[in-house]
């Protein structure tokens, strides 16, 4: 087929099927809408699937990222080391708790936190370590949970892309306290909706009084908290797609190698030897006019998507905290020359090859 005869193939593709519908229909049957037990089902099958002893359903990823952290102790004065190279909820869900975002590069073999470097980034005022496993790729976990242990700082993952993966054979999500985001356009979806995962009776305990305005029992708060709770449609709604992740995210990876084969002309993701990768995004890196690429690959059909275009440091809402051009010179690197393809689920096996060969003809020299 040619380009004008084609179908456009979008950069994401969320899918909502019968079964969905189905759930959707029998919570507004049931005039049970807010959280109840449906989101004590999902969140059941959700700690399953991760292998964590609790999971506790809210109503975004922000909102998950804003209880771990709260539920880990961090508050006003407290310092929280993070990626730059994230979506900005990374950074404003620590704001949100009165705490400050101090940001070490990544790591250009993945775009994740570079633990190499987060030592020197540890002071007095440390409260926890937030990384980011980005584009679905685990961060280099294990060692930034030691350092968190060696320093007796708290661990808070941000999974939002990353439902699945797994850092050498053990789930993201397991290390620390994990929060993943079930916004439409991730690997499986709520409609809007997130979930924390935890081992951590302790954790797991504050995390859902502060989910529910900190009530201990009816009307007695304890704890500060707001409404954060799940919604019983979008844990319907994830009870279906949870069914449906593992498939999916085989094609995941699946449509990620075949792409890889047939890719020649830019460099293509780096996956780490015995880690799993789970392909939220699958981004390449341009060496030459980013942005002229993105342009044709449109006009021949092909949707993309920059992720992301602007550090977190260089955002203007955080660039008045003190940061600036050259701060953090791999992520800045990484904004420049990153490129998101389809790699979702509902690309046929001509739709793979076509996006490939089309990225061979218009990136080429
Ligand atoms: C999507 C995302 C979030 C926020 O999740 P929402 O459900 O949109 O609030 C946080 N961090 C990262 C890395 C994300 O990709």
């Amino acid at each position: 087929m040619t380009a004008s005869t084609r179908p456009f193939i979008p950069v994401a593709k969320p899918f909502i099927g019968a079964e969905e519908k189905q759930a959707v229909m029998e919570v507004l049957d049931s005039g049970q809408l807010a959280q109840g037990p449906r989101t004590e089902a999902f969140e059941r099958a959700f700690a399953e699937y991760v292998g964590a002893k609790h999971a506790i359903g809210v109503n975004s990823g922000t909102a998950a990222l804003i209880v771990a952290l709260q539920a880990n102790g961090v508050g006003p004065g407290d310092e929280v080391i993070t990626s730059p190279f994230s979506f900005i909820a990374t950074a404003t869900s620590i704001i949100a708790c009165g705490a400050t975002p101090v940001f070490v590069d990544v790591d250009p073999f993945d775009f994740n936190l570079d633990p190499g470097q987060l030592e020197d980034a540890i002071t007095d005022q440390t409260k926890a370590v937030m990384p980011v496993h980005i584009f679905g790729h685990p961060a280099r976990i294990a060692e930034i949970a030691e350092i968190c242990e060696d320093n007796d700082l708290a661990l808070v993952e941000d999974a939002a892309q990353a439902h699945g993966a797994a850092h050498q054979g053990r789930p993201v999500g397991t290390f620390g306290t994990g929060c993943f985001s079930f916004y439409p356009t991730k690997n499986m979806m709520t409609g809007e909706g997130g979930i924390l995962t935890t081992n951590d009776d302790e954790v797991a305990h504050r995390a859902r009084l502060i989910r529910a305005h900190g009530q201990e029992r009816r009307y007695l708060h304890e704890a500060f908290g707001l409404n954060w709770r799940m919604q019983e449609m979008n844990a319907a709604i994830g009870l279906v797609q949870l069914g449906r992740l593992e498939g999916w995210n085989e094609t995941r990876i699946a449509n990620a190698t075949r792409l890889s084969e047939l890719i020649r002309v830019v460099e293509t993701p780096r996956v780490r030897d015995g880690d799993r990768h789970v392909f939220h995004q699958y981004t390449i890196r341009v060496t030459g006019d980013r942005d002229a690429l993105q342009q044709k690959l449109q006009e021949a059909g092909v949707g993309t998507a920059v992720h992301y275009p602007i550090p977190i440091h260089e955002q203007p809402i955080i660039r008045e905290m003190g940061f600036g051009e050259g701060s953090f010179p791999v992520a800045e690197a990484a904004a420049r020359a990153v490129l998101s393809l389809p790699v979702h689920p509902a690309l046929g096996p001509e739709d793979v090859e076509y996006i490939a060969a089309t990225v061979n003809r218009l990136a080429g020299p």
